[in-house]
């Protein structure tokens, strides 16, 4: 939740830069934004307001600037107010405080600073974090030393970013939020190389602050220190990782790495990212949601390309592990729960799905030759987090399946698969959703021995998707939503894979367009939900042309005999239909398209109800509070 972005360098626009940079992550949270710049006479200067970010001009905050931090906010301590929004500041105005995540034990800090004379001018738990490095700079007049023992005091999972006017320095420390710096010296760039291919080794000695050469002959020498990689794309794709547990200084001539605990340098490596500028952005459609479920056209391929060894390897940690837990949250989760159906059907292999915010009560069954597999699609979603840190405590294995390269849970995993869908930045996930059912399912067929089995199908699946997704189809569906888009209730059936699926369409619906929608195992229906049917309620049917195809299919007729309006999504047509969706016979991959139309339907409920389907209210995409 919340971007965090600050930068220190030769570019004199600094302001502007974080600014800009900002809007890039706005999917992270957005109630509020704000920026502080260091002014050319040695103040900070403070904009911040309530709202989106997106159309704010940063030009004109501080002339001739470059150090500067901003950040948008998804509130959790204090209301939406532009009081509230960060950042916030020390007594003597020489500090700026960022914040993601959440002070814990923020009550009895402030009562402290309060006693020694601080002014606290919001309701939030980060403006103790201001208030106590200025505390801590007057004892040491270091400033990073101060921002360290700041941290030891602050209990919680959190990303904090610091500027302090007197020594020009940004200082960064992470205990379970992201934070990434990049690195740019122009002219430099393509010495970076593909992640995990070959990597840059830092500057032979990361030299003190200060003590470095200051005259430079590279024209742009900038540091940026941001919660996601988009922030600083256009500068550069050479960046540096921070790991829980450390921080980092920097004043735009060098930066260290050190552990917060211990204040022991770590050093750091440079690495190279293949994300471009043109993939992290919109392009020509309307709405980053519409374009990432277009991108689906390839991006399930993409995720099933995977070096057969591993896959071959994971599938035998499967093999191997006593007991397998599949646990995510959201959309993801509905992947794992997916997962559950496919081991099963395919390789005959029991797995444990939960949802990772449920998993606790399960944490005793975690044992050394226990394995955890963890979808994740930013890499850093806290309860997944949790399942993964008490894992590793208790010895057993990580498998995890995430899609941002270099996320925490990538790194710290014992085996990662990346599912290599691109960035995705609408807050509903789409593309990362169905990578993740088209991974899972490549690993069950791995594990039923039977992988070109898989992968010729999920490949064929994809070529399918490619079709399906021509401005007919889409057209088509729009005209459906047009049709719904005043119905308050919907409600979306499945059976086998098919129910998640049918959960998935309902939180795909409930999130952008605010429909209430609701999805059922077809099964259910008679032991309560279908009092709720009504002459026209929109009923959604997912079917494939399996086993239980004649199952849904008798669901169908008793919604329909309650007076339901049936869409049905299947590849084939059935006269219980009023309304036919159809989509390939993908046979046990059938999951995999059954939930696209149902993505462009949410797509378009939510445009044609005047909702922003990027940004929907109360959201955000990267969830890492628990
Ligand atoms: N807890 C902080 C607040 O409510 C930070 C929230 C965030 O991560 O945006 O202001």
């Amino acid at each position: 939740m919340c971007g965090i972005f600050g930068y220190v360098g030769t570019r004199r626009n600094a302001g502007e830069i974080v600014v800009e940079g900002l809007k890039r992550l706005e999917y992270r949270g957005y109630d509020s934004w704000g920026v502080a710049c260091k002014e050319q006479n040695g103040s900070v200067s403070v904009n911040k307001d309530i709202g989106r970010i997106g159309t704010v001009d940063g030009s004109g905050f501080c002339q001739d600037c470059a150090l500067a931090v901003a950040h948008t906010r998804w509130a959790t301590h204090g209301g939406v107010t532009q009081l509230n929004a960060h950042p916030h500041l020390s007594c003597d105005g020489t500090i700026a405080v960022v914040h993601n995540g959440i002070v814990e034990n923020y009550l009895e800090i402030k009562r402290e600073l309060k006693a020694k004379g601080h002014t606290f001018l919001s309701e939030t738990d980060t403006e103790v974090i201001p208030h106590l490095i200025e505390e801590k700079y007057k004892e040491t007049g270091d400033f990073a030393a101060a921002v360290r023992t700041a941290c030891l005091h602050f209990t919680g999972r959190y990303a904090v970013l610091a500027l302090h006017t007197e020594s020009n320095t940004l200082v960064a420390a992470r205990t379970g939020s992201p934070l990434i710096v990049g690195v740019e010296r122009e002219g430099l760039e393509n010495r970076a190389t593909e992640i995990g291919k070959s990597q840059v080794p830092s500057p032979a000695c990361p030299a003190k602050l200060g003590e470095r050469n200051r005259e430079s002959r590279v024209p742009h020498q900038s540091y940026f220190i941001a919660s996601d990689i988009p922030a600083f794309l256009p500068f550069t794709k050479t960046v540096q990782y921070l790991d829980d547990g450390e921080m980092v200084v920097t004043d735009g001539h060098s930066i260290i790495f050190s552990d917060i605990e211990t204040g022991e340098e770590r050093p750091k490596r440079e690495i190279g990212i293949t994300w471009s500028v043109e993939q992290a952005e919109k392009g020509d459609f309307d709405h980053y949601m519409l374009k990432e479920i277009m991108d689906q056209k390839e991006s399930v391929a993409r995720a099933v390309n995977q070096d057969e060894t591993q896959i071959m390897t994971l599938a035998q940690a499967i093999r191997n592990a006593q007991g397998t837990f599949l646990v995510g949250c959201g959309t993801a989760g509905k992947a794992c729960m997916a997962a559950e159906y496919f081991f099963s059907v395919v390789a005959e292999h029991h797995v444990n799905f939960c949802a990772a915010s449920e998993f606790k009560v399960y944490h005793h069954f975690l044992k050394p030759a226990s394995l955890l597999i963890v979808v994740s699609q930013s890499g850093e979603t806290a309860d997944v987090l949790e399942a993964m840190e008490v894992a590793k405590r208790k010895g057993s294995k990580v498998l995890a399946i995430v899609n941002v390269e270099g996320s925490t849970i990538a790194r710290e995993a014992d085996y990662t698969l990346l599912i290599r869908a691109g960035p995705e930045r609408a807050v509903a996930s789409t593309k990362a959703l169905t990578g993740q059912l088209a991974a899972l399912l490549l690993i069950a067929y791995a594990l039923g021995d039977r992988l070109q089995e898989g992968k010729t199908l999920l490949l064929e699946t994809s070529a399918q998707i490619s079709d399906m997704l021509n401005p007919r189809y889409v057209e088509r569906l729009s005209k459906l939503a047009e049709d719904m888009k005043d119905r308050e209730d919907l409600y979306i059936i499945g059976k086998s894979w098919n129910y998640p699926m049918a959960m998935e369409s309902a939180i795909k619906i409930q999130e952008v367009s605010y429909v209430h929608a609701e999805g059922f195992a077809g099964g259910e229906l008679k032991h309560g939900p279908i009092a709720l049917i009504e002459e026209g309620t929109p009923c959604i049917a997912l079917m494939g042309k399996d086993e239980v195809q004649m199952d849904i299919l008798s669901n169908a007729m008793e919604l329909k005999a309650r007076g339901a309006w049936i869409i049905g999504v299947s590849p084939e047509r059935f006269e219980v239909f009023d309304e036919w969706i159809k989509v390939p016979d993908a046979g046990v991959a059938q999951a995999i398209v059954n939930i696209i139309p149902i993505q462009v339907l949410a797509y378009f409920l939510a445009v044609k109800r005047g909702k922003d389907p990027d940004m929907p209210r109360n959201l955000a995409k990267s969830v890492t509070v628990k």
